[in-house]
């Protein structure tokens, strides 16, 4: 590629550096400013809603389709510089492509197909493409038709395509899209094993299992990265609705551990009332005094951090438990109840401070601790307003009226 000049050293330390990239369709902006970098050999999988500019990124970066500002640079190469007889060069040499639908020649055999990818590239090599083709496991498809290969085994050939000319870098987009379960599970192999060998992988996927294999996840939203693993660690869910906001990947403090159980005590309630519980009925600070935060927060934000954690689950406005949710919120309610019982009986404490108490207590008694008043108070079922308790471990059979 002598005649496409290398860009400067700085940016050209990474296989792709993406800055500010905006494309517009007239009017319509599909890329509205992203900005990423890939590293030599990491596994990127591209995620989003339909529309979010998936594809669209993709051909930009495999010279398909133009920017309209900004810069991206593959392998030192500025493509919004190139010429249009450059850009063919840079697809034949650097990109290797794999699309959902196969896109093979219909009336070339598969290991034709092959060598019109090596002619575009230089010159045909069969022996060459012959090896490509056994890679992928074809070395006895080779004189077969794309009609007469199962959809699994044509995606197969356009991977032994894709790679016949050790492109810089590998897109994908949605390369299992249109295969059944077998196949799919073979050409991700395939992918496995050329990521394996060093090799750049951008692949579009909506399949979350194919998106864990690979080194880095980066999603799409409007046209806008939303967010992106190498930014927010391995472990940060899909579509997280944190993310870029100040709690996201932060650990969880303990104020924020209280209004989360001040919360699932609402939730639960409400459950208990037979009544929905409202997103925006529930507070995640109680009258003054009842919650021991001392800062007030909107439990919109403390909400959409539960569901983040698989806490609750919101719709249309309306909260419902998870099943871990559930098990927490019967806990809580469990230990806050238990102590309004204890304070009352035992120590004889009016009926709002012996409210306001059991608020701090629920959150700082233990499993054991719960067990020991529960057993002292001979296993309680109701709270001195008569509200259920619910049982322990300890309970068996051994409730008192
Ligand atoms: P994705 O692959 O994430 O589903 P695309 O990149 O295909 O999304 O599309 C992003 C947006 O750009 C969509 O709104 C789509 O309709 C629009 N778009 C894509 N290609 C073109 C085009 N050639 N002309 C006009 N609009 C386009
Ligand atoms: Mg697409």
């Amino acid at each position: 590629m002598s005649s496409i000049a290398p860009a400067p050293p700085l940016i050209a330390a990474k296989q792709v550096v993406i800055e500010n990239l905006i494309k517009q369709y007239g009017t319509l902006r599909a890329l509205g400013g992203v900005s990423l970098a890939v590293n030599t050999g990491e596994w990127v999988a591209l995620m989003g809603p339909s529309g979010s500019g998936k594809t669209t990124l993709i051909n930009i970066l495999g010279g398909l389709d133009t920017l309209t500002s900004g810069h991206v640079v593959v392998d030192g190469v500025d493509l919004s510089k190139l010429s249009e007889s450059q850009m063919v060069r840079y697809r034949a040499e650097k990109v290797g492509f794999v699309f959902q639908q196969f896109h093979l020649v219909p009336y070339l055999t598969a290991l034709e197909n092959v060598m019109l990818a090596q002619y575009f590239h230089s010159v045909t090599d069969e022996t060459q493409a012959e090896e490509a083709l056994q890679r992928v496991g074809l070395g006895e498809r080779l004189t077969h038709l794309p009609a007469q290969l199962s959809g699994g085994e044509q995606q197969r050939v356009a991977i032994a395509r894709a790679l016949i000319n050790q492109p810089k870098i590998i897109l994908a987009d949605e390369p299992t899209g249109n295969l059944d379960e077998a196949n799919e599970t073979m050409v991700i192999q395939i992918f496995r094993e050329l990521h394996n060998a060093g090799h750049t992988i951008l692949m579009v996927t909506h399949d979350p299992d194919i998106a864990r294999q690979a080194d880095r996840r980066i999603e799409l939203a409007h046209g806008h990265l939303h967010f992106d693993t190498a930014q927010h660690g391995p472990g940060h869910p899909l579509a997280c609705p944190l993310a870029d906001t100040r709690d996201c990947c932060t650990p969880i403090s303990t104020d924020d551990e209280i209004r989360f159980d001040h919360l699932l005590e609402q939730i639960w309630t409400c459950g208990e009332e037979g009544k929905p519980a409202q997103a925006e009925r529930l507070h995640a600070t109680g009258p003054s005094g009842r919650l021991p935060v001392v800062t007030d927060e909107p439990a919109a934000r403390v909400l959409s951090r539960m569901s983040d954690l698989r806490l609750v689950e919101m719709q249309n406005g309306e909260v419902q438990l998870t099943l871990m949710g559930s098990q927490r919120a019967r806990d809580v309610v469990r230990r806050h109840r238990l102590a309004e019982r204890l304070f009352k009986d035992t120590f004889s404490i009016d009926d709002s401070e012996a409210h306001t108490q059991a608020c701090k207590f629920e959150h700082i008694i233990s499993p054991e601790l719960d067990q020991r008043i529960c057993t002292f108070l001979g296993h309680p079922k109701t709270c001195p307003h008569g509200n259920p308790i619910p049982p322990g471990e300890c309970c068996n059979g051994k409730s008192k009226g």
